[in-house]
């Protein structure tokens, strides 16, 4: 094993974690569009946001400005329980590669949930517990969300409602178990309990679900329960922000030891790890201090950076949520049911779509069955069983680490990885067993998806 002076995990003190979370939105010279009201076309205000997020949170949506936001103590406390996470200098995986590059991953997987969701879901419950609300509703798609806000309403004690996409309700039902344990309610989306479940499951029987689905359905039940409010795992600018502590922590453990990435990977659902992880380096980037690599990696059968259209679009399937400007698939779009569920979401982040358009990111995607080949060798070097999530940037890491390896450039790779895989092993038996295959929509699946993207002026794509 190489012999330097890092350590294989760099932790932080106490003392030593952000006290902030970082915006990058403050640093952009061109702001994300903003939300805009499917109705009017005009941007989403305060007032109608508010019927659907608490407060503090819609501040926090709409805060294009402030570059620093306090992290309330109640939530640094929360996260000391599972905080900092390490930042692991992959040796092993560099041994097994035999190459010159030195990679390093945030692990978020340290923590009951599984994953870096936790750390906005801690952020929801405390802003929702703040305004006197009784409870909150949300989607879950792979399990992980609604576990995390499972976990932190229980911290809170507040009421949760999880709405499941179907096809993970049945191949997961552990995770739905994790959920319930934590005193959650949960309901396998669509359902027949709200308007719009009973509408997308006329119009599609039989439909194994989809996160635009669950999301419709959600709103729905927050908007018409007194003392609710909707919360979302991902996508939202909000979400990012929370998740910049991943990237925070990351810098701090980097300087201390004079670490700089040439490159920085992470898998990319909703956009909120990869958001989270590289805050703090795009911030340099976009003060022009310094430069790095930033790529996004995502599923081939859900290729919203790498083939969606930059448009003013749906969250939902249900077409309730407002409109957002991001790389889509089309709201409409319900991905072949792929493993990684965390990544099946039809959008992008509204921030990270911008960054991406204006030259800032690069994407790339990846096949499901490369992506375990990716896990299974990295859970065999480094011990960890990866969420196939994260392993989409394992795939790109190792892939990276091998270019190095022909050119004997000895560059800095970070990636992200998100969470463990304990709940995915239906996943790892497909793979095992030889069942796993490539669903590659075509160009006709996809434009399907563009049809339903809503038309209006100003909105060309
Ligand atoms: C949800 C999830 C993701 C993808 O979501 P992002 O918002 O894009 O980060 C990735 N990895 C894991 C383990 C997840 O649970």
């Amino acid at each position: 094993m190489k012999q330097e002076n890092i350590p294989y995990k760099i932790y932080l003190e106490e003392s030593e974690m952000p006290k902030s979370w970082y915006n990058m939105r403050a640093d952009m010279k061109n702001k994300p569009a903003p939300l805009m009201n499917p109705g009017t076309h005009q941007p989403m205000t305060f007032e109608e946001l508010r019927g659907v997020f608490c407060d503090d949170l819609v501040r926090q949506e709409l805060d294009n400005d402030t570059a620093f936001i306090e992290i309330p103590e109640t939530i640094r406390n929360f996260y000391k329980m599972y905080r900092p996470s390490p930042l692991v200098r992959a040796y092993c995986l560099e041994e097994k590669l035999q190459t010159p590059a030195k990679i390093y991953y945030k692990f978020e997987g340290n923590n009951t949930s599984g994953s870096h969701k936790l750390n906005s879901a801690i952020a929801q419950a405390y802003y929702a517990k703040k305004q006197g609300l009784k409870g909150v509703t949300t989607e879950t798609g792979a399990g992980q969300w609604g576990t995390a806000l499972a976990m932190a309403c229980a911290y809170l004690d507040l009421d949760c409602k999880v709405y499941m996409v179907k096809v993970s309700y049945e191949q997961k039902p552990f995770r739905r178990e994790v959920m319930r344990t934590y005193g959650a309610s949960v309901v396998p989306s669509p359902s027949e309990t709200t308007e719009v479940g009973r509408r997308i499951l006329a119009q599609h029987p039989g439909t194994t679900g989809s996160l635009g689905c669950a999301i419709s359905e959600a709103v729905e039940v927050a908007t018409t329960n007194e003392g609710y409010r909707y919360v979302l795992g991902s996508v939202l600018s909000q979400v990012l922000l929370h998740q910049s502590v991943i990237g925070l922590e990351t810098k701090i453990a980097m300087d201390k030891y004079g670490i700089v990435p040439d490159m920085i990977i992470g898998c990319a659902g909703g956009g909120s790890n990869l958001g989270g992880l590289i805050a703090p380096f795009m911030g340099e980037k976009l003060r022009g201090e310094k430069d790095y690599r930033i790529i996004a990696v995502e599923p081939a059968s859900c290729p919203s950076f790498t083939r969606g259209k930059f448009a003013y679009d749906f969250c939902d399937t249900g077409m309730i949520c407002p409109l957002a400007k991001m790389y889509t698939l089309g709201s409409g779009f319900i991905p072949s049911p792929n493993h990684a569920g965390g990544l099946r979401f039809h959008g992008m982040s509204t921030v990270l779509s911008q960054l991406y358009h204006d030259g800032y990111m690069e994407a790339t995607s990846v096949e499901q069955t490369s992506v375990f080949d990716a896990a299974e060798m990295f859970a065999r070097a480094e011990g960890i069983l990866p969420a196939p999530e994260s392993s989409h940037a394992i795939r790109v890491a190792i892939d990276e680490a091998l270019k190095c390896k022909e050119t004997g450039e000895e560059k800095t790779i970070l990636f992200g990885l998100t969470g463990t895989g304990y709940f995915d092993m239906v996943a790892y038996e497909k793979y095992h067993n030889g069942e796993m295959t490539d669903q590659i929509p075509t160009d006709a699946d996809l434009q399907v998806g563009f049809d339903g993207i809503p038309k209006f002026p100003g909105n060309e794509f």
